[in-house]
């Protein structure tokens, strides 16, 4: 594996991780390590930096890959196989959902961060709730620590799995453009050989929304595959990413992609469902960008029907097993010609 780390090690790190013993992993002495909470490890170079870098997984606890691969990135640390050049924050998401093999155990946790009246209406006690107030914090926290590099670039990438199958197998999902983004970013996501970018037409409850708003962190969410359980993923469609992960935080030259083997879609309609007789007219197994015929009835209620139109015939994300409010499907335009001009 790109991260040089044999299953054994990337399963210890894990153990500690569901144990809470994050904080007895030791080190090289020229890492300056801090706790900013549970499941979240700030790594500083102590030569300094000119960088910043956050990685997250497990916002949703059932999405395994993307632990694995920050366990075994964790693990190449720990025994010095993997430099580090820039500010590292680790963050493992929904440590409770986690352990449990859960999604999340009362509220989706990535629609929390920015979606007033989602949050507001919610105790202060849920887990979900008070997830999101430790990860705010503590990305407050190592931006503050970090705040003597003035003007360093800072990157996100929050790594998902998808619960159904995807024609395009591994994609981004750039929040709404708060911020620009800047070249150097795209040649992150060209390097993780992705299949489609996404871009999205409004501000929503999602980490990588709200740091990219709130911070102008150069901040996407990453989909890597589909969601299975601890042990089971083929490791070996991660490498792509690993690489890009691994020539980020170690200052190396990304690898130089070709941007046209990557798909770009717009979102250009959100289906929000509001009422519980709410239905989407789609096959259970149907997968992510599956294109649908114009004019056909993907959803309806007792007073609205969602039909397809020529603009937007993709469909990403479907699902009707949502909490009013929320998004039940996205509709996707296809476009050849990015958003931004390089
Ligand atoms: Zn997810």
């Amino acid at each position: 594996m790109i991260f040089n780390v044999k299953e054994g090690k990337m399963n210890k790190i894990l153990k500690k991780l569901l144990n809470l013993q994050l904080s007895k992993i030791s080190f090289p002495i020229e890492i300056k390590v801090s706790y900013l909470g549970e499941g979240i490890l700030q790594l500083l170079p102590s030569v300094g930096f000119k960088k910043a870098v956050i990685l997250s997984a497990g916002i949703h606890g059932n999405e395994t890959a993307p632990i694995e691969l920050l366990a075994r990135l964790i693990a190449s640390l720990s025994k010095n196989t993997q430099r580090l050049n820039c500010a590292l924050l680790i963050i493992f998401g929904n440590l409770p959902a986690i352990k449990l093999g859960k999604r999340y155990i009362h509220s989706d946790m990535n629609r929390l961060f920015f979606n007033h009246n989602q949050y507001e209406k919610l105790e202060k006690s849920i887990n979900e709730v008070q997830c999101v107030n430790l990860l705010k914090e503590a990305v407050q926290k190592f931006l503050d620590n970090i705040s003597l590099y003035d003007n360093i670039p800072c990157y996100h990438l929050d790594m998902h799995t998808t619960i159904r199958d995807s024609y395009f197998k591994q994609f981004a999902l750039l929040p709404h453009n708060a911020n620009s983004y800047n070249k150097s970013f795209f040649e992150l996501l060209f390097s993780c050989k992705l299949n489609a970018i996404v871009q999205h037409n409004s501000p929503n409850g999602t980490f990588s929304y709200y740091l990219s708003k709130h911070f102008g962190v150069q901040s996407c969410t990453i989909e890597l595959g589909k969601a299975k359980s601890f042990g089971l993923n083929n490791l070996t469609l991660f490498q792509s990413i690993e690489f890009a992960i691994k020539s980020l935080i170690s200052g190396d030259n990304f690898i130089k992609e070709i941007k046209k083997i990557i798909r770009w879609f717009l979102v250009v309609e959100s289906i929000i469902k509001t009422k519980d007789n709410f239905r989407l007219n789609l096959k259970p197994e149907i997968k992510n960008f599956t294109q649908l015929k114009p004019g056909y009835i993907i959803a309806y209620d007792d007073n609205h029907i969602w039909r397809i139109n020529n603009d937007a015939p993709w469909i990403l994300f479907p699902n009707s097993d949502v909490a009013f409010g929320l998004r039940a499907c996205l509709l996707l335009r296809s476009t050849t010609i990015p958003y931004f001009t390089l």
